[in-house]
C-alpha cells in the first residue's frame, strides 16, 4: 500500500502522459514553451487569477514573493506556526523576523485572534515593521480569508497565501490560489497536483508584478532580454517536460480527482467520527486533503496507532511533529508571550493516514481495521 499512489494515478492518465512526454522529446524543446505557457493559462483561469507565472518550486516561488515586496531586515512576517519550513525559512533567508502565531483547533490554519494579538504586540514593541502574513491552507485546507483579509487591511500588510497543499481547493466560491496580494503553489510529487520532480508556480493580478515576478524568474532579466539584467534575480523556471506531465494530471484533478478525494475523506470520517478528531472543513469550503490527519485523545494513543500501523505496514506519517517555534533554526526569532497551545497539542496527537484520489474503498477499509484495531 502507498501513502499517496502516483502510480495508480500514473495507470490511470498514463496514455495522455506518455504522448505529452513523447511530443516534447520528439519536438526538441525542454524549457518554456507551449505546453508551459498553456499550463500556466489554465491554472490562471482555474483558480480566477490574471497570471500564472511558472518556476522550479514551491519553496522558490515563495521566495521570489519576498523579492517581489522588498521584504527584509527589519521587516516582521506573521505565519502559522504549523507548516512546512518553506513558508517560513524565506523570512530567515532575506533577514526579516518570523513572528508566528497560533493555529485555529478546528482547521489548524492560521489563527486570525493570536495574528492580530502578534501585530499589535508587534506595534507595541516598535522594533520591526509589521511586513506580510504567509497564510498557509494546511493539509489542503483553506484558510479563514474572511477573518484574515481584514486584519491585513487594518494594519496595510501584504498577503502571500501559501497553496502548496491546497490546489484545487476552494473557499466560499474562491480557489485557493485566489487569495492575496500574491498567492504560490508547488508541483512536487506528492501535492495534490504533483509532476514528476519539482515545479511550483506564482498567482498575482497586477500585470507590473507580474512582469517583474517574470523577470526575477530568468536572472532579472530586462525589456532586451536574458542578456540585459537589471536586477537580482534567479534561475527558476519549469521544465517543458513537467508542465507537459502536469496537463493532463491538471484535466483529471479538475475532472475528478478532487471530487474522488471527498468520497474518500467522507469513508475515513464516517470510521473514526465518535473515536477521533476528524477533519473540520468550514461552510461553503471545500478541502483537498492533501493530507487526511486525524487527532487521538492523546500522545500515547496517537503513538499506539502508529506502531499498530507501522507493525502491519500500512504507511502512516506526522505532519508535522514540531511547531515552527520550536525549530532549532528559529530560536533566536523575537517572542511575544504566544502560548501556541493548539499547535503544540495538534503536534502531540495529530497523525496522517495514507490519502489518494485512486485509493479503493476496500484498501482503505483495511486502513480503517487497523485503526480501529489498535485501540
Ligand atoms: C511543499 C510545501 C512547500 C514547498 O514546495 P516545494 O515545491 O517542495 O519547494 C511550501 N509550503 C508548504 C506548506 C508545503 O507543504
Amino acid at each position: 500500500m502507498q501513502f499517496i499512489d502516483l502510480k495508480a494515478q500514473y495507470q490511470a492518465l498514463k496514455t495522455e502522459i506518455d504522448e505529452n512526454i513523447r511530443a516534447v522529446l520528439e519536438a526538441g524543446q525542454y524549457i518554456g514553451g507551449a505546453p508551459v505557457k498553456e499550463l500556466e493559462e489554465k491554472l490562471a483561469a482555474f483558480v480566477g487569477r490574471k497570471h500564472c507565472i511558472s518556476c522550479a518550486n514551491g519553496t522558490d516561488a515563495l521566495q521570489i514573493a519576498f523579492m517581489v515586496y522588498g521584504i527584509g531586515a527589519g521587516d516582521a512576517v506573521f505565519c502559522p506556526d504549523i507548516t512546512f519550513i518553506s513558508s517560513t525559512e524565506p523570512s530567515k533567508m532575506f533577514g526579516a523576523a518570523s513572528v508566528f502565531c497560533d493555529i485555529q483547533p478546528d482547521t489548524y490554519n492560521l489563527c486570525p485572534e493570536s495574528l492580530e494579538k502578534q501585530i499589535q504586540a508587534v506595534l507595541a514593541e516598535g522594533k520591526l515593521k509589521p511586513k506580510a502574513v504567509v497564510a498557509v491552507d494546511i493539509l489542503g485546507n483553506p484558510c479563514d480569508y474572511d477573518a484574515i483579509i481584514p486584519i491585513c487591511e487594518k494594519y496595510g500588510l501584504i498577503l502571500i497565501e501559501d497553496a502548496a497543499q491546497s490546489f484545487g481547493a476552494s473557499y466560499k466560491g474562491k480557489k485557493c490560489c485566489a487569495f492575496g496580494q500574491i498567492a504560490t503553489t508547488s508541483f512536487f510529487p506528492a501535492k495534490p497536483l504533483g509532476c514528476y520532480g519539482d515545479g511550483g508556480a506564482i498567482f498575482v493580478d497586477d500585470d507590473e508584478i507580474a512582469a517583474l515576478i517574470r523577470s526575477i524568474c530568468v536572472h532579472g532579466k530586462g525589456p532586451k532580454g536574458k542578456y540585459d539584467n537589471v536586477r537580482v534575480g534567479m534561475n527558476s523556471r519549469l521544465d517543458t517536460l513537467q508542465a507537459a506531465i502536469l496537463l493532463p494530471k491538471f484535466k483529471a484533478l479538475e475532472e475528478h480527482e478532487v471530487a474522488d478525494r471527498q468520497v474518500v475523506a467522507k469513508r475515513y470520517n464516517e470510521a473514526f467520527a465518535t473515536l477521533f478528531t476528524t477533519p473540520f472543513v468550514q461552510e461553503g469550503c471545500e478541502s483537498v486533503y492533501a493530507q487526511y490527519a486525524i487527532l487521538a485523545k492523546d500522545t500515547a494513543t496517537r503513538d499506539k496507532v502508529v506502531a499498530h500501523l507501522t507493525e502491519k505496514k500500512i504507511p502512516n506519517m506526522i505532519y508535522y511533529p514540531t511547531p515552527q517555534h520550536a525549530l532549532p533554526v528559529f530560536k533566536d526569532e523575537p517572542c511575544y508571550g504566544e502560548e501556541f497551545k493548539v499547535a503544540n497539542d495538534y503536534c502531540a496527537r495529530t497523525l496522517s493516514l495514507p490519502m489518494h484520489p485512486y485509493l479503493e474503498a476496500e484498501e482503505q477499509q483495511h486502513v480503517i481495521d487497523a485503526v480501529l484495531e489498535a485501540l
